[in-house]
């Protein structure tokens, strides 16, 4: 394709309408018919990455292979999309600020008045034309975090006018997703928010060129034209989203409201070839027919908010598909488990991940679980704080050393069996300072970690800044835990395992930022298939 074309998502009349799921759904459907897309998500918000964020604030924080501590819906994109993103994707008002104003130190503007219009925008402008110029995407999808009409968006949204009266016509195109919502004591869909939601972007000089209305009923025709003459669209841009099973129907009922059709005439992209989504409806029909049940249990201490563990949540989904299994995927809080209640909590379980996590709070209660899956031959996945604490556990009862801990908890424990990273001591700042990103993994032959891989090299994400002690790994290997994933440059475990155990592994690296739709997860395929055995 000649020019990069930019497709905007932006969302009206309430919050967490799904805008990510429609951008991957809309990217997904472009990409099955042979173009190269991607997503980015821009968040109007202060912090210059969501990694200083606590988990109830925005739910995880998602890594990227080059170290981006991203916005969660980079996850999505990912999973559906099968390619990876990196920092370029996910851009927060606090990094675009945080440029200008260097810049502005540099001196790069000097005599200038440096203002919202047009330095922040040119910057916000600069950041999403790079995709397209510099990584050459036919198509670059960039979602607008937040809600039209909130002070905090209207850079973003003054940077979509511009990029409109700037680029070719065809080569911009707006999305506006809004809420229909249903009126029982009526027996109505009402349009009027969304005819308010679209008047806001008007008085921003933005006309949305198609509509993406979430219902919870089917629309009529009479519906669809209402809003198509109110909204100044046509009537075939005005697209139903209702409500759906699982968030990977998205994709096919856009297919079916022919999204991608009316995005391709509407910015003249020639492409006749169908869809090939058969993979994606394989999963579909796998997830949906399964022949077994079995029930999982996610230890964590943020479950109040389940967008938290939202890439763990959607790898056990990925990975009960493949299997065929329907996995019941229950959580339980950390804070609420205690050697009393343990067996009571877990026992009815087929297996149990201890989450990831950071600090003292929750922490008693992880090590517990982690005792229970070990001493009752349940299988066992631990995933970096789940990691460390099997291993802390391990020391406790297994080797003897009852005051076993992590130094992140215990700084003045005798047996610092989890401690600081060399490279972590002497770092204060806290924004992008742990070890993350990809790191390759040397794998150990005959492991389970091994069987699930079919390989010994592997490369997974990263994002902490406690590891293994390696003064302790001899005793440990002797007593029955073994390092079975070791990085070749620092010596760091990144695997441990008992081997005479039916499947206990827990991993320093966060598999589930790596698991999509149509590649699951190796280590939480396993995890599972030995949940069913
Ligand atoms: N708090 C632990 C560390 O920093 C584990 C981090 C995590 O679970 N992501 O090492």
């Amino acid at each position: 394709m000649a020019n990069t074309k930019y497709i905007f998502v932006t969302g009206g009349v309430t919050s967490s309408l799904g805008k990510g799921i429609i951008s991957a759904s809309l990217a997904k459907l472009l990409q099955a018919r042979g173009l190269s897309v991607t997503i980015q998500k821009l968040d109007p918000y202060i912090n210059i990455d969501p990694g200083t964020l606590n988990p109830y604030e925005h739910g995880e924080c998602y890594v990227t292979i080059d170290g981006a501590e991203t916005d969660l819906d980079l996850g999505h994109y990912e999973r559906f999309l099968g390619v990876p993103t990196s920092q370029a994707n996910n851009v927060t008002t606090g990094r675009i600020y945080q440029t200008v104003i260097n810049k502005e130190r540099k001196g790069d503007y000097l005599g200038k008045t440096v203002q919202v219009i047009p330095h922040i925008t040119d910057e916000i402008k600069r950041r999403i034309k790079l995709l397209g110029t510099k990584h050459k995407y036919d198509v670059v999808i960039t979602e607008i975090g937040g809600t039209v009409g909130d002070i905090e968006s209207l850079p973003y949204i003054e940077a979509v006018r511009q990029l409109k009266w700037e680029l070719e016509p065809k080569d911009t195109l707006v999305i506006h997703l809004t809420l229909v919502p249903y009126l029982a004591a009526s027996g109505e869909l009402k349009t009027k928010p969304t005819q308010h939601s679209v008047k806001l972007l008007l008085e921003n000089g933005v006309q949305p060129d198609i509509l993406v209305l979430r219902t919870e009923k089917e629309l009529t025709q009479d519906v669809r034209k209402k809003v198509a003459l109110f909204c100044n669209v046509d009537v075939d841009s005005v697209i139903e989203s209702i409500d759906v099973e699982t968030i990977y129907d998205v994709p096919l009922v856009m297919l079916k409201e022919k999204l991608d059709v009316t995005v391709m005439k509407k910015m003249g992209i020639k492409n006749t070839n169908e869809p090939d989504l058969k993979p994606w409806e394989d999963f579909l029909k796998k997830l949906k027919h399964p022949k077994y049940k079995i029930k999982i249990g996610l230890v964590g201490k943020y479950i109040e908010l389940k967008d938290s563990y939202k890439s763990i949540i959607e790898s056990v989904i990925h990975a009960g598909a493949v299997n065929e299994c329907s996995v019941e995927l229950q959580c339980y809080h950390s804070e609420k488990i205690n050697s009393e209640n343990v067996a009571s909590q877990l026992s009815e379980l087929d297996g149990i991940i201890v989450a990831p996590g950071f600090g003292e709070r929750g922490i008693e209660g992880k090590i517990t679980a982690v005792q229970f899956a070990r001493e009752n031959n349940i299988p066992f996945f631990g995933i970096c704080l789940g990691m460390q604490c099997a291993v802390i556990e391990f020391a406790r009862n297994v080797l003897g050393h009852s005051d076993a801990h992590s130094t992140e908890i215990d700084r003045n424990t005798t047996h610092k069996v989890i401690d600081l990273m060399e490279e972590q001591k002497g770092i204060v700042e806290k924004g992008g300072t742990m070890r993350l990103g990809a790191y390759t993994c040397a794998v150990k032959k005959g492991s389970k970690a091994n069987k699930a891989y079919g390989n010994v090299e592997i490369s997974e994400r990263h994002r902490h800044r406690f590891e293994f002690n390696n003064e302790y790994l001899k005793e440990y290997e002797k007593a029955g835990m073994t390092a079975v994933g070791i990085n070749p440059d620092s010596n760091l475990v990144e695997i441990i395992e008992i081997p005479n155990h039916k499947w206990f592994v827990g991993v320093q690296f966060h598999p589930e930022y790596q698991s999509t739709v149509l590649n699951p997860h190796p280590l939480f395929v396993a995890f599972i298939k030995n949940c069913i055995k």
